[in-house]
């Protein structure tokens, strides 16, 4: 959540996604639908990602110091991959509860179903027009106003899951709702996981190419070689690359500087934003792109 978000109508769509967790879990018990349990899990871990993502972005801006030199930027990475990690369990104990429910079918009681889902329907339809009104402000707050639209899509299909068993009887159609929204949580819950891990694990950055940058840069005639690259992502707005410059020639510093100046603007047009390098002159033997040994 950007902080554009005030503070009362983030607290109100908190509240709601926690009511709606509180509403469907009670009913899902008392109905002994799972659907209804699982849709209450979802929003749960809905209203959990958003209180995160509110404290970790006030926490990211807090500023750098000389214990957390790189400031508090993974905040947020960390809190995502927490929740995608929540998710991704929620999401296969579901799967499991729906597969055993296939061959145990559980009475459901449709009325309470009927009315729950109602019910959390419409407080995630009234989360989704809160988000909409803030989703032109930040792409955050967007992928959350869509992110409730599938969310408002998952409520309607566990009525019509209720409908359907209420009029015909198909008790397993229980099982085959919550295997849907599992599989929905999961996937959303894979995209953020990867991301989140790939920015911990300071992978090269999706998009970012370390061997057409260097050849890029190679293309410098005072440039001989470069070698022990890396490009890595403080979080999704902080791109960082290091690596060491071999020289041609055993240039002044004032030299250095120039090349480096013309390696940054390189560099910027990729969409690097920090940049460190290493001049050498007959420095490292045997080096490869991302190694120097
Ligand atoms: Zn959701
Ligand atoms: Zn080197």
């Amino acid at each position: 959540m950007g902080a554009e978000i005030d503070l009362a109508g983030f607290t109100f769509v908190v509240i709601l996604n926690l009511g709606i967790t509180l509403a469907e879990l009670i009913g899902g018990i008392i109905a002994g639908s799972l659907a209804l349990i699982s849709d209450s899990a979802h929003n749960f871990s809905d209203a959990l990602s958003l209180i995160l993502s509110y404290v970790a972005e006030r926490v990211s801006k807090k500023p750098k110091n000389y214990r957390k030199t790189f400031g508090y930027k993974r905040a947020n990475i960390i809190a995502a991959f927490f929740n995608s990690s929540t998710l991704l369990v929620i999401g296969g104990l579901l799967t499991m509860e729906a597969i055993r429910r296939f061959f145990e079918p559980v009475s459901i009681n449709t009325n309470v179903v009927l009315v729950v889902g109602t019910i959390g329907l419409i407080a995630n339809l009234l989360s989704m027009i809160m988000l909409k009104k803030w989703s032109k402000e930040s792409l955050n707050i967007r992928s959350a106003y869509l992110h409730m639209l599938m969310d408002s899509l998952s409520s309607i299909a566990v009525l019509i899951g209720a409908v359907v068993i209420k009029i015909y009887g198909l008790k397993f159609l229980d099982s085959v709702v919550t295997i849907l929204i599992a599989l929905y949580v999961v996937k959303e819950a894979i995209e953020i996981f990867n991301a989140s891990l790939s920015i911990l694990m300071e992978s090269t950055p999706a998009g970012f190419d370390v061997e057409n940058i260097s050849s890029q840069l190679l293309r410098n005639p005072v440039i001989k070689d470069i070698h022990h690259i890396h490009i890595w992502a403080l979080d999704e707005r902080n791109i960082l690359f290091e690596g060491h410059v071999n020289l041609k020639e055993d240039v002044k510093l004032s030299d250095a500087m120039r090349i480096y100046n013309e390696i940054k603007s390189e560099l910027e047009k990729f969409g690097i934003n920090h940049v460190t390098i290493q001049f050498e002159f007959n420095g490292c033997k045997d080096t490869g792109l991302i190694s120097c040994s």
